[in-house]
């Protein structure tokens, strides 16, 4: 099972009715998709949560030559070759994103070709079920927030995320709506999007444990790990992060420094699935829980769910329910939650298919021209920009 080749495309969707979130005006999504075709005729997919043209860049410039010809089962020493052809520009950010990518396709074909499920793969325990929450409540109006809160519920979430960062008086009164609209049985996590210090934090701990926050998500920056010691025995809720940070490398900063109760990498930014199960193993010697992010498309999400499912610390996956057309169209079997779970499929590799027509419908010619607009997560042009 030798590699043929690389191919990528690169998806944009934009919204006919922008919304607001913590990072302004959000008009479209972005995520990359890579599929690796090998010389037998299978094809592994996976995907990328970056910078379109510098995944481009890396995976098509720079790795695919490279990659062409070698096993496909060899993922380790891939992997590795990966890391060490781009650790000179790499190591955080779009390449070690890139790698993982290439990495999480490589999982698809091996389960494929071993005909199993990659959570089998990664651990014979793994179970065929995985929890799952619904992620939205972004800065809305209370009775907005309560409506949609309920909403969740309705479809058949027992867990729901909401954001916080706006004052602190909004940030209660949202809180305490939000609990009140999923009752009492339900979880909900509070994400409040890096825009807290401290202060904040040590102030709104005492509203965390009246809601019974099940965790208080990336108060602060990443790259502020004193902020996230600094509120340590300030909180009696478990705190998380993880979603900006990459590699084990990065990982093993927090868990060894005891920065966090719950580690969230995501397999489209963090290195893959052989990376984010490395930070998974990692955390489970330490202790810590895992429970990846997701955002950009139901690749990804399938992929997190299927490290949820194989690692006995691993706590749920997160659904985007902010009307997401990579996330609810892009399978043509979209995953179902009922009663807080998915149930995974038995099919080897992910389990997946792509909607090819979507695809091609969504791909954008040029990755290096990206209309300007605000993608949830990137913003292009000064129009789109709120620092
Ligand atoms: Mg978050």
């Amino acid at each position: 099972m030798k590699i043929a080749a690389i191919e990528t495309a690169h998806l944009l969707y934009r919204y006919d009715k922008p919304f607001t979130y913590g990072g302004g005006v959000c008009t479209g999504r972005l995520a990359s998709l890579v599929f690796v075709h090998t010389d037998d005729g299978r094809t592994g997919i996976g995907s990328v949560y970056s910078h379109p043209g510098m995944v481009e860049l890396v995976v098509k410039r720079q790795l695919e030559p490279l990659l062409i010809g070698r096993d496909a089962a060899d993922i380790d020493g891939l992997w590795k070759m990966m890391y060490g052809l781009t650790r000179w520009y790499g190591r955080k950010g779009a390449a070690m994103s890139a790698i993982g990518g290439i990495d999480t396709a490589l999982w698809d074909l091996r389960g494929k070709a071993a005909g199993l499920p990659v959570r089998k793969l990664l651990s014979r325990d793994a179970k065929d079920l995985c929890p799952a929450y619904a992620s939205g409540l972004l800065w809305k109006e209370i009775a907005a927030l309560e409506t949609e809160a309920a909403g969740h519920i309705a479809a058949g979430f027992r867990r729901v995320k909401m954001r916080v960062g706006q004052s602190d008086e909004y940030d209660a009164a949202a809180m305490r709506a939000v609990r009140k609209a999923i009752g009492p049985k339900n979880d909900m996590m509070v994400d409040a999007v890096m825009r807290y210090d401290v202060a904040t934090a040590r102030r709104m701990a005492p509203v965390l444990r009246e809601v019974r926050a099940f965790w208080f998500e990336e108060p602060f920056q990443p790259e502020d790990i004193d902020s996230f010691l600094a509120l340590r025995g300030h909180i009696d809720v478990r705190v998380s992060t993880g979603e900006n940070e990459f590699g084990v490398q990065g990982f093993r900063e927090w868990i060894r420094a005891k920065a966090v109760d719950i580690v969230q990498p995501d397999v489209c930014r963090c290195g893959g699935i052989s990376e984010a199960w490395r930070v998974g193993q990692m955390a489970l010697e330490a202790g810590l829980e895992v429970a990846p992010h997701t955002w950009s498309d139901a690749v990804t999400m399938i992929a997190n769910a299927h490290v949820v499912a194989a690692l006995p610390n691993g706590i749920t996956v997160e659904v985007d329910r902010t009307g997401n057309p990579l996330i609810e169209r892009l399978l043509v079997e979209p995953p179902v939650v009922r009663d807080g779970v998915i149930k995974l499929s038995d099919a080897p590799g992910l389990g997946i298919e792509v909607d090819m027509k979507l695809v091609e419908k969504l791909r954008m010619p040029d990755p290096f021209s990206i209309p300007d607009g605000n993608y949830s997560d990137f913003a292009f042009g000064k129009a789109h920009f709120r620092g």
